[in-house]
């Protein structure tokens, strides 16, 4: 481990790893510098320009790309930043939809946040402000909304997309009062090469990017992820004895964190009315319910009239490996055939 850096923020002695940027060394030692466009998950681009400071001998800079130094004098807040701060801060909001009632991220916003801590100067928003809201709002994918109408142009869903999902399907398009985040051609979302990970969900700091739930849930519990093989761990989420929701755990070592359209938006399934919860065996061209001690005798009698090539399974990833193996088993050495496959790989 390389030798800790000790600099002094608002008079404050701290130290922190080299390579460290000023804002995180601030934020994981407990001084509060605001920030719009900076996420731990992924590079820091310093383009909202709120987390600027001062550095004691250097003009004023953004603290999310500077990395910190030894004996570093910092100062995060004086009259000049927190104007400079609120002008920053007033330019990314000047056409944004204030509807935060209405909004899905009320209460858990990064723009709220900062409003409140800042403090904005509404009238003059209001001057500079268009008639009309620029954006119609995106409603393409199946799993989440788009609207622009409150983006804040902080560039997390461009970054995450291009350096998590490894996708890149979205950017900065256009130029100046008409930049807005796009698809190539500025299609709706449905059109792009989106694969609907929702990890640029996750992490838009307000509502411009938003899941369509129909409900909050009450309560979370972690479990694994139940598609496929790599086993990521996710919390759903309830309500109301449903499963409203799906998220990703932070840290999970199988996935990092993140998860794939599946684990965060297919998981619906479980609350539908025509799921079997018991046992089926047609008689008499019926399907009717049978105990599952009758349904297990049943295969067992039927296996015993088939046998090699006349057999064929499909495994299921929902299963441990362990019960996987024993279906290969089962599969080669009783019923004598490699007829073997896998849902995971369908
Ligand atoms: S994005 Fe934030 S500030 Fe904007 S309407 Fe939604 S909750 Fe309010
Ligand atoms: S959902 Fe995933 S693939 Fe689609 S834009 Fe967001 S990060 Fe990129
Ligand atoms: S959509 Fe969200 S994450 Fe993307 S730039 Fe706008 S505010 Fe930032
Ligand atoms: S389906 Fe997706 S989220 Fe679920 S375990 Fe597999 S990769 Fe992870």
């Amino acid at each position: 481990m390389s030798e800790l850096v000790t600099l002094t923020i608002d008079g404050v002695e701290i130290k922190a790893e080299p390579g460290t940027s000023v804002l995180r060394a601030a934020l994981e030692n407990g001084i509060y510098i605001p920030h719009l466009c900076d996420h731990p998950d992924v590079s820091s681009v310093g383009i909202c320009r709120v987390c600027i400071i001062e550095i004691e001998g250097r003009r004023p800079t953004v603290s999310c790309k500077t990395p910190v130094e030894e004996g570093m004098v910092v100062t995060t807040s004086n009259e000049e930043l927190e104007k400079t701060r609120k002008i920053n801060l007033e330019l990314l909001v000047l056409n944004h939809d204030y509807n935060c009632q209405s909004c899905a991220k009320n209460s858990q916003c990064k723009l709220q946040e900062l409003t409140r801590y800042i403090g904005l100067d509404e009238e003059r928003i209001k001057a500079m402000r268009e008639p009309e809201l620029p954006h119609e709002i995106d409603d393409s994918n199946p799993y989440y909304l788009r609207d622009l109408n409150k983006c804040v142009l902080c560039g997390i869903c461009v970054r995450t997309c291009e350096e998590i999902q490894g996708d890149g399907c979205i950017d900065f398009a256009f130029r100046g009062i008409k930049t807005k985040i796009s698809v190539l051609g500025d299609k709706p979302i449905a059109e792009s090469t989106c694969v609907t990970c929702g990890e640029c969900v996750t992490r838009c700091p307000v509502g411009a990017l938003v899941p369509r739930r129909e409900m909050e849930p009450t309560y979370e519990v972690e479990t694994i992820c139940p598609f496929c093989g790599c086993g990521c761990a996710i919390a759903v989420g309830a309500r109301g004895g449903k499963l409203v929701s799906s998220r990703a755990v932070p840290g999970s070592p199988a996935s990092g964190g993140t998860l794939c359209v599946k684990g965060r938006f297919g998981l619906s399934f479980v609350n539908s009315p025509e799921r079997l919860t018991k046992p089926l065996i047609r008689k008499d061209g019926e399907l009717v319910e049978a105990s599952w001690e009758e349904a297990i005798s049943y295969v067992a009698q039927k296996l015993g009239q088939y046998k090699g090539d006349q057999f064929a399974a499909i495994a299921s990833a929902k299963c441990t490996t362990e019960d996987n193996y024993v279906m290969q088993k089962f599969t080669r050495a009783v019923m004598e055939t490699n007829n073997i496959d896998h849902c995971a790989r369908l």
